[in-house]
C-alpha cells in the first residue's frame, strides 16, 4: 500500500503524562503506517517548556499562524505541586491560554456520538457544539468587598483626559462589587469564528445572552453579532442552507433540551463554561469530547477536551496496565488531517480521516471499549480493553478499510 503524500505540514504539539504515551501509540500505529506524515514538531511537554522559558509555546502558536493547522496533545498547567515535581523555574502559564491569546480564537467543543451511548437527554440525536468566547467578563473581573455603608463611584478616564461618570450605587450595609469588561475586537473575533465555523460545518448557529436584563453589555454582543452577520455572512448562510438565530439564554436552554441537537451554540465566556460541562456530561463522557480553537483568520488548532489523565500515568509508571480512552486524541489528529486535506486539496487525507474515525466508532459500537465507558454503554456484550489493545483493535479495522 502506498502512503498518502502530504504537501504542507501540520503543527504537531506533543504534551504530557498519559496523553503523551497515547500520542506515540497513535502516531506509530494509526498514522505513520498510512501517511507520509509531514509535521513541524514542537515539544510542549512541561520539561521542555521549562527549558525554553516557555518560548516554545509562543513559537508553536506562531507556527499555527503560518501553517494554519495544528494538533495538540494535552499539557500540564503547572500549580504549586508541579513546581516541585518538575523542579520548575517558574509557574508557567497554561499553554492553551497562551495559544488562545496569540490566535485570538474561539473554542468549539463537540461530543463524539456513538449509537450505544444514549444521551441523558433522550431526544438528542445529533451533536450540540458549544462555541465558547474565551475572553473577559467574570474571568477578568475586578471584585471588591464592601464593609461599611457608602457610595460606589465609577468613573471612566479617557486617554484624552475626558471623564465619563457612571451611575453608582448606594450601600446602606455591607456588600460586594464586581466590575466586568469586554472588548469590541474580541467580541468581533468571536462572532467571525462562529460564523466561519457554522459555514465550515454547514450547521445552524444559535447565539444567546441575557440582553433583556443587560441592556448595554449583553446587548452589545448581540449587536456586534448581528452587524457582522448582516454585512458579511447573510448570503453565505443562505447559500449553505443554514440559519443564524439569536434568542434569550433562558429560551435557548429550553429549546436546546427539547431539540434533536445538530447545531452550534455560541455562548459568552461564563455561559459557555457552564453549558459545555452540561452538554458533555449529558452526551456521556469527557473522554469522548473534541475541542478545536478557531481563529478569525481561519487557523485551526485541534485537541482533546480532557487533560493529561495524571492518575492513569502514575499507574503506567509503576508498570501497571491502564485503560485510557484515546478517542478524543485520535479525533484531534483526524480533525487536523482532514482540514489539511481540505486546504491542500488532498482527497486521500480526508478519506483517511473518515476511515480512522469510523474504525473508532465501529469498535465502540461493537462493544470494544476502554474502562471509562463501561457504565455508559448499552450493549449486551462488552469487552473492556487496555489502552494498547484498544488502539490495536482500531488499527486492525483501519487496515482492512485501507486495503
Ligand atoms: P483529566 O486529565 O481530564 O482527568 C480527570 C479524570 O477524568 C481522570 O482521572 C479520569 O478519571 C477521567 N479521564 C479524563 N480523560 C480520560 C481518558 N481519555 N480516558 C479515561 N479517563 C479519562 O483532568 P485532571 O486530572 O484534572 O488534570 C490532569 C492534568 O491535565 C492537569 O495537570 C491539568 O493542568 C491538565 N489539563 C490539561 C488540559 C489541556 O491541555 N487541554 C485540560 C484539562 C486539564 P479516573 O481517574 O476516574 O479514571
Ligand atoms: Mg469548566
Amino acid at each position: 500500500m502506498n502512503k498518502i503524500i502530504m504537501i504542507n505540514p501540520i503543527v504537531e504539539m506533543n504534551g504530557d503524562e498519559m496523553t503523551r504515551i497515547i500520542w506515540s501509540l497513535i502516531k506509530e500505529n494509526l498514522i505513520l503506517p498510512f501517511i507520509d506524515l509531514k509535521t513541524e514538531y514542537y515539544d510542549l511537554g512541561l520539561n521542555h517548556r521549562n527549558d525554553t522559558n516557555d518560548e516554545v509555546t509562543v513559537e508553536c502558536a506562531n507556527a499555527i499562524k503560518k501553517y494554519k493547522i495544528g494538533v495538540k496533545c494535552a499539557t500540564i498547567t503547572p500549580n504549586a505541586q508541579r513546581m516541585t515535581e518538575y523542579n520548575l523555574k517558574s509557574m508557567w502559564k497554561s499553554p492553551n491560554g497562551t495559544i488562545r491569546e496569540i490566535l485570538d480564537g474561539t473554542v468549539f467543543r463537540e461530543p463524539i456520538i456513538v449509537k450505544n451511548i444514549i444521551p441523558t437527554v433522550s431526544c438528542w440525536k445529533k451533536p450540540i457544539i458549544i462555541a465558547r468566547h474565551a475572553y473577559g467578563d467574570v474571568y477578568s473581573a475586578r471584585e471588591f468587598r464592601v464593609k461599611y455603608p457608602g457610595y460606589l463611584n465609577v468613573e471612566y478616564l479617557q486617554e484624552n483626559g475626558e471623564k465619563q461618570k457612571i451611575q453608582g450605587f448606594d450601600f446602606d450595609s455591607e456588600g460586594i462589587i464586581q466590575i466586568l469588561h469586554n472588548k469590541d475586537t474580541s467580541i468581533t473575533s468571536f462572532a467571525r469564528s462562529c460564523f466561519n465555523f457554522a459555514l465550515d460545518r454547514k450547521m445552524d448557529l444559535w447565539f444567546s445572552t441575557k440582553d433583556t436584563i443587560s441592556k448595554k453589555y449583553d446587548h452589545h454582543f448581540k449587536d456586534i453579532f448581528y452587524h457582522i452577520y448582516s454585512n458579511e455572512y447573510i448570503d453565505k448562510f443562505k447559500q449553505a442552507g443554514i440559519e443564524y438565530f439569536y434568542t434569550l439564554i433562558d429560551d435557548a436552554v429550553a429549546r436546546a433540551v427539547r431539540s434533536e441537537g445538530g447545531f452550534i451554540w455560541a455562548l459568552k465566556n461564563y455561559d459557555g463554561d457552564v453549558m459545555s460541562d452540561m452538554v458533555s456530561s449529558a452526551f456521556g463522557s469527557l473522554a469522548m469530547m473534541t475541542s478545536v480553537l478557531v481563529s478569525p483568520n481561519n487557523q485551526y488548532e485541534y485537541e482533546a477536551a480532557h487533560g493529561t489523565v495524571t492518575r492513569h500515568y502514575y499507574k503506567y509508571l509503576k508498570g501497571e496496565k491502564t485503560s485510557t480512552n484515546p478517542i478524543a486524541t485520535i479525533f484531534a489528529w483526524t480533525g487536523a488531517l482532514r482540514k489539511r486535506g481540505e486546504m491542500d486539496n488532498i482527497k486521500e487525507l480526508e478519506n483517511f480521516s473518515d476511515m480512522l474515525e469510523e474504525s473508532c466508532i465501529d469498535a465502540i459500537q461493537e462493544g470494544y471499549i476502554t474502562k471509562d465507558l463501561q457504565n455508559l454503554i448499552k450493549s449486551d456484550k462488552i469487552t473492556v480493553m487496555d489502552t494498547e489493545s484498544f488502539i490495536m483493535n482500531i488499527r486492525n479495522r483501519l487496515k482492512e478499510k485501507m486495503i
